[in-house]
């Protein structure tokens, strides 16, 4: 099917006595009673004309009645756009028509099949009111079967005994309209919570990226370095490739800030983590490890081959320009070697030490440091 589904049609339809506020969740579960209200209530009206027309009045008069409360419950939803009580009145009338019309057919033996229509009031209660509720209906349906059960046999001496062939198609006929109705309104709620879940999947995938996503640089913040670099120490454990980490922190930042502004800081800083990702390869990872200091983590690198990326990288950093400011943005580089058995704060501070290294000997330099 192209275009709108029909379950988008039915969430949209004006004529439910949907309100503008109404949440999604209860304007499917209005349309869908309105629905289901509304059908049960013309097929009333057929049973009833079917049951007269079989010379059986008092259960004719039974689903007509039905239909007129029925019909006039829905109206005045529509009119007063009380959705208790209309679910409360439709399942009333649900439960109770059923029993009703069963004992006017003469019980168990005569009328049972009929009874398909009272299990409806407990299902209505789970879909559109909650457990609880369903739990009081399922209890109000058993005392009425009880009831039935005591009283059998008085029903059954005033019956009117009908037809088998009679007794088979009315049977078919509950059972056929009964379950359609009951598809229909299971297939809409699984619908619905199918694409329930698929925006709380989507939600959390957004959370997740929001969680591990430095706002302003939008590198990896913190939390993704300690959790990537975890992962990464691990496998380096088990299979052993080299694992080289390099930790760079801008020059004379603090300068940055004082003398173009905050603003212009944060544009540097932005600038920078990107000229960082955009230096990388796939498997490579950068995140913001504090203020202006990045990590670089570089599975299957060797030291030799770190060191010369850090180079390339701090080269091209010096030729970085800037549309609001004339600056010569510089950074210091340490590199190091994650060894098997080390904790990932005894690699870190190895890179930061390395890292002080450059600073002290001038800023604008790579320096090594291996255990
Ligand atoms: P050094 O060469 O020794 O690293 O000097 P520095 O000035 O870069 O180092 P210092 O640690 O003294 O200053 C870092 C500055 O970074 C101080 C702080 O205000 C600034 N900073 C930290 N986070 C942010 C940020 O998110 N945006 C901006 N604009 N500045 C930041
Ligand atoms: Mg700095
Ligand atoms: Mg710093």
């Amino acid at each position: 099917m192209t275009g709108i589904s029909l379950h988008d049609a039915l969430r949209r339809w004006p004529l439910m006595g949907v309100a503008p506020e109404d949440s999604e969740d209860l304007r499917l579960k209005k349309v869908v009673l309105t629905i289901t209200a509304t059908s049960i209530a013309l097929l009333a009206l057929f049973w009833g004309g079917l049951y007269i027309h079989h010379g059986y009045p008092l259960s004719g008069a039974i689903p007509l009645g039905y239909s007129v409360i029925s019909f006039s419950s829905i109206l005045y939803f529509f009119r007063a756009k009380r959705f208790a009580f209309f679910c409360t009145s439709q399942q009333l009338l649900i439960l109770l028509l059923p029993f009703l019309l069963m004992w006017s057919l003469g019980g168990f033996a005569n009328g049972s099949v009929v009874m398909i229509w009272a299990v409806f009031a407990p299902l209505a209660a789970l879909f559109f009111i909650d457990l609880k509720a369903a739990t009081r209906w399922m209890l109000a349906f058993l005392v009425l079967l009880a009831l039935s059960a005591l009283l059998d046999r008085t029903f059954a001496a005033h019956a009117r005994p009908m037809p088998p062939g009679l007794n088979t198609v009315y049977f078919l006929l509950n059972l056929g309209c009964g379950f359609i109705l009951i598809a229909v309104m299971l297939h809409y709620f699984v619908k619905d919570r199918q694409s329930a879940y698929a925006k709380l999947q989507q939600s959390e995938v957004h959370i997740r990226e929001l969680m591990l996503t430095d706002p302003l640089t939008g590198v990896a913040n913190r939390r993704h370095l300690d959790a990537r670099l975890t992962m990464e120490m691990s496998r380096q454990e088990r299979y052993g490739p080299p694992l080289s980490v390099i930790l760079t922190d801008i020059d004379w930042f603090k300068h940055v800030n004082d003398t173009y502004g905050h603003t212009v800081g944060d544009t540097v800083l932005k600038t920078f983590a990107d000229h960082l990702a955009s230096s990388l390869r796939t498997s490579d990872f950068v995140a913001r490890y504090g203020g202006e200091e990045f990590v670089l983590l570089l599975p299957n690198t060797t030291i030799e081959e770190a060191i010369a990326l850090a180079e390339r990288i701090r080269e091209a950093t010096r030729r970085i320009r800037f549309a609001q400011a004339d600056l010569h943005l510089t950074a210091s580089f340490g590199v190091t070697l994650a060894r098997p058995g080390e904790t990932m704060a005894e690699v870190l501070s190895r890179a930061d030490e390395a890292m002080y290294q450059s600073k002290s000997r001038g800023r604008d330099r790579v320096s090594m440091l291996a255990r």
